[in-house]
């Protein structure tokens, strides 16, 4: 019950709006009663500060509990202290628009709290279970790994899975942004929140529901909002110290006025006008309306931040280095041919690589296992296996091991190569496809594999270099095969025959030399890379755990146009927030000046001082519309 109200009045805040109300009409009241009945005045006056005054007391006492003096209890000082020298009225009409533009201030952040709360929406309260003779509906905490699901046509997919039977189309454009539809039948994923659009579907579970992707998406960006800027520490710090000079700088003010002979009521006056003028109200909003509004402007288009200081850190970033299998390239790398040392046959070799390449995660051990699949080739599932990442695996089993991958991996493990395969392989990179070479104690031949470079990898390299970042390929594949990937992309600096270590040793040193850089990987064997990169940005290929768990950025999209966006969009959160912080530190000193200058009357110093701390607020919100170029990211950057 105590709860249930705490949350109804400091949580919810929905008396805010009404409690402002009631202090307008009793302000009115006081007006009016002043000149037709003077003797109630008084009452009006009261109430006025109850209503006007509630929130900030409630979030000034809380505050002055954690022992922080904050902006709340300078209004709310200045309000008493123009009361206690007979200036009921315009202490009332202080708290009045202090209270209103606070109640502005919670509708305007909410704003960007509901597109996240229309992600929660998205989850489907239950599921269908498929049973021995019928189905039954269950909530979906209750689904677990392995249930069968019945997804009718229409219906929101209740669960990360797998298709089992039926084909349909999903609407995944909640999750990624992406509004094509996608088609769906059986091996392919599916995903909780997801619109199953013409087909029923048979749907194994593979997550729960605390781990699908859905509900790890909610709680990243609830914990990006959670999460505090540097520049907002910075200021909350300052805050601090400033609220405390505020009150001396208002105390000064009394008694220099008094030495200089000033009337105590007009000293006492400025001293309160001086409290509100002066209160940091705006500078300590500037950089949070601007953060939230870009992270959730963000959410809505497939780029996940994670957090304000992602925001800050892209915003700097002034090298971009990618991966090239699974980033610039599709993930779908497909095998071109196995070539055969004499006396073997291709599909043996391709059958005795798919034994190894089963229990790895790679996109090329995928391409080699789809490939033997379709070739109807039957082959053992080794269960031992060793990955070695940037350089291939070795199998093991009771008669003997199996090495599958690079010629860097035969170099390593001291085994050499035979004249004639070395042939096949200059030959293979020289047409700038991937070799794989199979060995089991005797050498059997290579497996070329080629990976398509993404068509809208050209595209993302011009938009970074028309941002002034430089794109850099970092790649385990052989220096001829990244030449050739890094010349159709138009990329300039290359390195190629990469281990996992050296990438990062690599992001290390360009870091020192050029200045902050981001990381765009698949996740994969990316991790320690995303990482040390100031940066890291996952290619989230959706139900990809690593990648999600490691970066900063996740593209929930496979489009690396959505890179240069990132970056611009952290870079238009920044201004925003530098604009924000001048023009609030602007609006205050000319207050200030204007207060000991003019002697301007209170309520319009409230008037300019809400006024500013308003258009801050409303500044950061632009952000929530932010849009780049056209849909194909060409030209610069325009915001509505
Ligand atoms: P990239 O940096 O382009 O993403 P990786 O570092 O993932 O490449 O891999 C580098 C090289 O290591 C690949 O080109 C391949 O030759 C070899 N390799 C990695 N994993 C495997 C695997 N599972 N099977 C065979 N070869 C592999
Ligand atoms: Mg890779």
């Amino acid at each position: 019950m105590a709860e249930r109200i705490r949350r109804f009045v400091l949580d919810e805040r929905r008396l805010e709006f009404p409690f402002v109300g009631w202090t307008l009409v009793a302000l009115i009241g006081g007006m009016v009663s002043r000149w037709a009945a003077p003797g109630i005045e008084g009452v009006f006056w009261t109430a006025a500060y109850l209503f006007g005054g509630f929130y900030g007391v409630l979030d000034g006492a809380l505050a002055l509990h954690m022992g922080r003096l904050d902006v709340n209890l300078l209004m709310i000082l200045s309000a008493l202290g123009a009361a206690f020298i007979g200036h009921a009225e315009e202490g009332g009409t202080l708290l009045f628009l202090f209270s209103l533009s606070n109640a502005l201030q919670t509708l305007a952040l909410e704003r960007t709290r509901q597109a996240i709360r229309r992600l929660l929406n998205l989850r489907p309260p239950v599921a269908h279970r498929i049973r021995e003779g019928g189905e039954e509906t269950i909530p979906i905490e209750a689904i677990e790994v392995g249930d069968r699901l019945l997804v009718r046509p229409g219906e929101r997919i209740p669960a990360d899975g797998v298709v089992v039977a039926g084909f349909s189309a999903a609407d995944e454009s909640l999750l990624t942004g992406e509004s094509m539809p996608v088609p769906k039948g059986p091996g392919d994923p599916v995903f909780e929140g997801t619109l199953n659009s013409y087909g029923a579907l048979e749907v194994q579970v593979t997550h729960t529901a605390s781990d699908t992707m859905l509900a790890r998406i909610i709680h990243l960006v609830e914990e990006a909002q959670a999460q505090r800027a540097r520049t907002q520490q910075a200021i909350d710090r300052f805050e601090q110290r400033y609220a405390w000079a505020v009150l001396a700088g208002a105390a000064l003010t009394l008694v220099l006025s008094g030495l200089w002979g000033e009337a105590f009521d007009q000293a006492f006056y400025r001293a309160m006008t001086l409290l509100v003028v002066a209160s940091p109200c705006a500078l300590v909003i500037s950089t949070p309306a601007a953060f939230l509004s870009a992270i959730a402007a963000g959410a809505r288009r497939g780029l996940l931040f994670k957090g304000g200081m992602v925001l800050e850190r892209l915003a700097q970033v002034r090298l971009v280095a990618m991966d090239k299998t699974g980033t610039l390239t599709e993930n779908r790398v497909a095998v071109q041919s196995v070539r055969a040392l004499e006396g073997n046959h291709p599909d043996v070799i391709l059958a005795l690589a798919a034994a190894v390449e089963v229990r790895s995660e790679h996109p090329i051990a995928r391409a080699i296992v789809e490939e033997a699949r379709t070739r109807g080739l039957s082959f053992p599932e080794i269960r031992e296996v060793e990955a070695r990442p940037g350089l291939g695996v070795i199998g093991f089993t009771n008669a003997h091991r199996i090495w599958v991958g690079s010629p860097r991996l035969f170099q390593q493990e001291g085994i050499s190569l035979p004249v004639e395969l070395r042939a096949m392989l200059e030959e293979a990179q020289q047409a700038g496809r991937t070799a794989l070479l199979v060995y089991d104690g005797q050498w059997r031949g290579l497996i070329e594999v080629a990976d398509r470079v993404r068509p809208e990898a050209t595209e993302a390299v011009q938009a970074l270099r028309r941002l002034g970042i430089e794109a850099v390929m970092l790649t385990g594949d052989h220096p001829t095969v990244a030449r050739a990937v890094a010349q159709v992309v138009g990329i300039r600096r290359f390195e190629g025959g990469l281990l996992p270590e050296e990438k990062l040793a690599r992001i290390r040193s360009l870091a020192q030399s050029i200045g902050p850089v981001a990381m765009v990987g698949d996740g994969m064997n990316d991790a320690p890379a995303l990482a040390a990169a100031s940066v890291g940005i996952a290619m989230g290929k959706m139900g990809s755990d690593a990648a999600i768990e490691t970066a900063d950025v996740v593209l929930l999209q496979e489009d690396l146009r959505r890179v240069p966006e990132a970056i611009a969009l952290a870079r238009a959160a920044m201004r925003t927030v530098w604009q924000n912080l001048a023009f609030a530190s602007g609006v205050i000193v000319l207050l200030v000046a204007l207060t000991f200058g003019l002697g301007i009357p209170l309520p319009l110093a409230v008037v300019g001082h809400e006024g500013s701390t308003l258009l801050v607020v409303l500044n950061g919100l632009r952000l929530l519309r932010w849009g780049w170029g056209s849909a194909g990211g060409k030209g610069g950057e325009t915001r509505t």
